[in-house]
């Protein structure tokens, strides 16, 4: 196991050395697949996870499907991610390394934050700025070579709402 330091230069600021992301917990875990429609069978046929809808990102060329687990106030969710072009990064991502675990996502607060201080540990970063994603997040990604060949995301969900699907218009 790493501790937090094993990232951390040691000449950062204080709240740095602490843990620049101070994870809340996972937010979701995200799942590159090719067709959504194909797998809802599996997801809810199978596994039982509770559709909850479907919403385009365009800035990232993708539909992503939200399905949801356990308790309804405080659930773990499933991110489904399929290309709506072959630039989509997804679409490249399932060329390379075919279906799969495509990333995690952990809960933050104050994103922005957690960005300047993970870039002044040296940890390397795929967006150095917040983005929007679903839902009316604010989202980054770390690189993967940073989280030992794990993607990993930092997610910020919006203020008011904790669903994925209340009152965004997509
Ligand atoms: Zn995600």
């Amino acid at each position: 196991m790493n501790s937090p330091e094993a990232v951390v230069n040691p000449g950062g600021t204080a709240a740095a050395i602490a843990s620049p992301v101070a994870a809340k917990g996972v937010n979701h875990i995200g799942i590159a697949v090719r067709s959504l429609d194909e797998q809802r069978g599996f997801y809810e046929g199978v596994l039982g996870a509770r559709f909850e809808c479907i919403e385009e990102v365009k800035s990232q060329k993708v539909r992503v499907a939200f399905y949801a687990l356990g308790p309804t106030d405080n659930p773990v969710r499933l991110e489904l991610l399929e290309p709506t072009s072959p630039e989509s990064p997804i679409a490249q991502f399932i060329e390379k390394r075919g279906e799969g675990l495509h990333h995690i996502a952990y809960t933050v607060s104050d994103i922005a934050g957690r960005l300047t201080a993970l870039h002044q540990a040296g940890v390397r970063l795929i967006d150095e700025y917040p983005r929007a994603g679903a839902h009316g997040s604010l989202i980054a990604f770390l690189h993967s070579k940073a989280s030992n060949g794990v993607l990993t995301e930092l997610c910020e969900p919006r203020r008011n709402g904790n669903g994925p699907c209340t009152g965004h218009a997509a």
